[in-house]
């Protein structure tokens, strides 16, 4: 069976009703026969139906033993994070995700939990910095927004060689374009929010692990903290994931168009997509997936925050808004917003410059999208000859 008829039929018919819609159990507690004697369920923060069908889903889909789900991206980071204790050390991806990075170190680091910032682009860079207080090696891939690619397989063999886990955030690729577990990863997670979700209609985290031991640990975190996703948002979840691989397909073909325009465009700089034979990683990311996802960034040649602001301003179609994965194109600045919490050299280090603007490629037709961005670029090309001749006629009154 094809992997698109696959998905959509693991997605159950309602066994009670015939409902071909997954049905959306509103409710708190579950009557009991006899005390401790029920039909599977008890209090909806341990289980739900409708939340026990899409962590059923997201569990095929990554070809893993155990899906949970969460009510952001970061509650379920944050419940993967609770595995370690004090005196343990994570080796994160350098260029992480801002709200990770804060996480870390913000609210772990002073329960005694250190974290190293790696280029995990380089397995070398990792072999070097682990240790035996290394416990959890915590990788996104594609990354955001530079859209580095760490190779999987080698990380894993690495982090089982010493005894440590693997967690990929899978949030860019999605189970459809990449599958870290069967790649040797112990853990993936995902904002749901983004691809997953596909609508920007809602916050969701997934996490996915290959041993039923460990989704066992992680369910038993998620319980004793308390961060569910709801019935309605786990339905929204299923409804997204319905359509996933068409999304995907086109999120990626575009992308693509938009990566190669951008690349010859002599206002551009640097273009970061990993489907560019120019990317760094390109080798690898065509290996481990089977396509480059829907995000594309790109730097100016004028490389100044004024001038990248200038451009997310100027768009019509691209939504100058946080998030990616959606419908709808988004155009943002990561300097000034999801890579704020981030410090300014750290963050030029990572490779995100200050005129770094990110794309996240709606479902709209290549042609109005380089439409769009043609016409941004033509207007602030305009406002650099006024201010220029702004400064030439002050000059002459001078
Ligand atoms: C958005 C995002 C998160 C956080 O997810 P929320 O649903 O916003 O809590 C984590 N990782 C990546 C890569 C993301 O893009």
């Amino acid at each position: 069976m094809s992997t698109a008829t696959e998905l959509i039929h693991s997605i159950p018919v309602d066994p009670l009703t015939g409902a071909i819609s997954v049905p959306i159990y509103q409710t708190s507690t579950f009557v009991q026969e006899a005390p401790g004697v029920n039909k599977g369920y008890d209090y909806a923060r341990s289980g739900n139906p409708t939340r026990a069908t899409l962590e059923q889903l997201i569990a095929g889909l990554e070809k893993g033993s155990t899906g949970i789900a969460f009510s952001s991206g970061l509650a379920a980071i944050d419940a993967i994070v609770k595995l370690l204790q004090s005196g343990d050390e994570i080796l994160a991806v350098d260029d992480i995700y801002g709200g990770a990075f804060r996480l870390f170190t913000s609210i772990y680091e002073k329960f005694g939990i250190t974290v190293k910032y790696i280029d995990t682009t380089d397995v070398t860079n990792l072999v070097n910095a682990i240790s035996s207080k290394t416990k959890l090696i915590w990788v996104e891939t594609p990354t955001n927004p530079t859209l580095k690619i760490s190779d999987i397989e080698s990380i894993a063999k690495l982090a089982k060689a010493h005894h440590c886990l693997l967690c990929v955030d899978n949030t860019f690729a999605s189970p459809v374009l990449q599958q870290p577990l069967a790649l040797g990863a112990d853990i993936v997670v995902h904002s749901a929010t983004k691809y997953l979700g596909g609508h920007s209609d809602l916050i969701a985290g997934l996490v996915v692990t290959k041993e039923k031991e460990l989704g066992n640990k992680i369910k038993y975190i998620q319980n004793a903290c308390g961060a569910i996703l709801a019935p309605f948002d786990s339905w929204l979840v299923i409804r997204g994931i319905e359509t996933l691989h068409l999304r995907i397909k086109q999120h990626c073909a575009t992308a693509q168009t938009v990566a190669e325009f951008l690349e010859q465009h002599p206002a551009v700089d640097k273009v970061f997509y990993p489907g560019l034979p120019t990317h760094p990683n390109h080798l690898i990311a065509k290996k481990q997936s089977k396509g480059f996802g829907g995000i594309v960034s790109f730097t100016l040649k004028t490389d100044t925050e004024e001038a990248a602001v200038k451009f997310v301003t100027q768009t019509n179609l691209f939504k100058l808004a946080e998030s990616l994965g959606g419908i709808k194109s988004l155009v943002s600045h990561p300097a000034n917003m999801t890579h704020k919490s981030i410090p300014a050299e750290k963050r030029r280090a990572a490779g995100v410059s200050d005129s770094l603007i990110r794309l996240s490629i709606g479902l709209e037709d290549a042609e109005d999208l380089l439409a769009d961005l043609e016409q941004t670029f033509d207007k602030i090309r305009s406002a650099q000859t006024f201010s220029k001749a702004g400064i030439l006629s002050a000059q002459a009154r001078s």
